[in-house]
């Protein structure tokens, strides 16, 4: 049985480290530590948790280079977009820092009685299962307002990005947190399981994939605790007739192509109206074509390597498999170790594997609809729910189609993106719950209600 797990640099192969699972007895003292950091950090006044909260968004700022670059080594990401990514997890913190006071504040509602109220408490430890695509910015979303709502944090991130998550609970400790409030364990899954299954957990939030969300929904279940599951997507970005392509073709192209295509919220599946087929196929691909392509610690790399070399070969055989179907390579499908090239795929259609399932890399799906209305149906022909996007021209006719998405999100004329002041989350196979906004730090409260007669 493997007792260690590795993190490896999948651009040129590197070993970076090697870290030791945590022993069962280990992770009871994390479970220990949790409990008692719970029974005084929840006790702190809102005010001083804002501000600790507030020095990991300065500690990130400052450090954001360093960072940065732990991201890159560890999973490929272009180090500009690891300096973003860090950027961003500062802005979620200032955002929590300055808002959690109105947030969790009780919400008065007037009856009979003397006063009636919500009073919004914590629930205690929540145990966090991260995914390595985003390793920083998927922690600090959940994190921060957890942590800043009074609750516990325990860490459990995906094994390749594990210097990440060692980093993340330093930056916590320098920040001056009370110990045990974040902690990180090194375990597998089985450990994982038995985790939840502890009555000192409250409550689990997964990011990551379907698989994973369906196995720990499950065990969560069984033991009556609440989950908030984000999983994969595989949103549709509709391109009607009108859409002013000048304008939004790069967009476009990021939405499919940031982080090597590794994004939950990606536009996987373009489906484009016949009339402006032709023209979006020779726009789209000049501009994929502008993509540099190199080693991630290049500030000039736009694209580079996916974060493991398995990953490329899951994408490399859904192209495959949809190409024995009638999909046809315009560019790309060229595969070496964990690089997987810049891919576009014409003539898709709903009964190819780059159609139904989420392909976690930088393939670009294209689809013909006949019409808008066509374009809207296949739009929603997912097992998924996480977005949809929609370029037109026609904001009349675009606002008409609100109540037909089923999805968490619906985005006219910009990708899919994440933002800490509106709500993010899925239906469907993407999961359920929302984080970010006010959403997010009620996501691990008891909202509890109190009646004074
Ligand atoms: P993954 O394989 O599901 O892993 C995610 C996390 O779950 C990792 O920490 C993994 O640990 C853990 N895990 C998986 N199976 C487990 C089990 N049976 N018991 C305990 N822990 C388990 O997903 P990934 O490949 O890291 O991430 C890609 C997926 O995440 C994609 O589907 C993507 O769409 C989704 N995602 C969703 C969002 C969103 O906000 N909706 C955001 C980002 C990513 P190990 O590493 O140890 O296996």
């Amino acid at each position: 049985m493997k007792n260690t797990v590795k993190s490896i640099n999948p651009f040129n192969n590197e070993l970076l480290q090697e870290y030791k699972l945590f022993s069962d007895q280990q992770i009871a003292q994390v479970l220990q530590q949790t409990a008692s950091s719970f029974s005084k950090w929840k006790k702190e006044p809102i005010d001083d948790r804002a501000k600790l909260l507030s020095k990991v968004g300065k500690l990130l700022e400052l450090q954001k280079y360093k960072f940065a670059k732990l991201i890159t080594q560890e999973m490929g990401k272009p180090l500009v977009q690891s300096i973003t990514e860090v950027e961003k997890c500062a802005w979620v913190c200032e955002f929590y820092a300055v808002n959690a006071d109105d947030f969790l504040c009780d919400d008065l509602i007037e009856t009979e009685a003397r006063e009636s109220f919500i009073s919004y408490d914590p629930l205690g430890c929540i145990l966090a299962i991260m995914p390595w695509n985003f390793p920083f910015w998927q922690v600090l979303r959940f994190a921060a307002p957890t942590l800043t709502a009074g609750n516990t944090v325990i860490l459990k991130h995906a094994a390749n990005v594990s210097g990440c998550a060692m980093a993340l609970e330093q930056l916590f400790e320098e920040a001056g947190y009370p110990k045990g409030c974040f902690q990180v364990i090194i375990a597998d899954h089985q450990q994982v399981e038995s985790l939840i299954e502890n009555t000192i957990v409250k409550a689990v939030t997964l990011t990551g994939s379907e698989k994973a969300g369906r196995h720990i929904a499950a065990i969560a279940g069984k033991n009556l605790k609440k989950t908030v599951l984000e999983l994969g997507g595989n949103n549709a970005c509709i391109v009607w007739e009108d859409a002013d392509l000048d304008a939004h073709v790069k967009t476009m192209v990021n939405a499919r192509m940031l982080n090597a295509g590794q994004s939950c919220i990606a536009a996987k599946r373009f489906i484009v109206v016949a009339d402006i087929y032709e023209e979006f196929i020779a726009k789209f691909q000049q501009q994929v074509q502008l993509l540099h392509q190199g080693d991630p610690m290049d500030p000039e790399t736009d694209i580079s390597v996916l974060a493991r070399p398995d990953l490329a070969d899951i994408v490399a055989q859904q192209v495959t498999d949809s190409v024995a179907k009638g999909a046809e390579v315009l560019i790309g499908h060229k595969k070496d170790k964990a690089y997987y090239a810049p891919t576009i795929l014409t003539k898709v259609t709903p009964d190819m594997p780059v159609f139904k399932e989420e392909v976690f890399g930088p393939v670009a799906a294209i689809i013909k609809a006949k019409d808008r209305e066509e374009s809207l149906a296949l739009a929603a022909n997912t097992a998924f729910g996480l977005g949809t996007m929609l370029f037109t021209q026609d904001l009349k006719a675009a606002r008409h189609c609100i109540d037909q998405i089923e999805d968490g999100a619906f985005f006219i004329n910009e990708m899919v993106k994440s933002d800490p002041r509106l709500p993010f989350g899925g239906t469907k196979a993407s999961g359920y719950g929302r984080e970010l906004s006010k959403e997010g730090i009620l996501a691990f409260v008891n909202k509890k209600t109190v009646y004074l007669h």
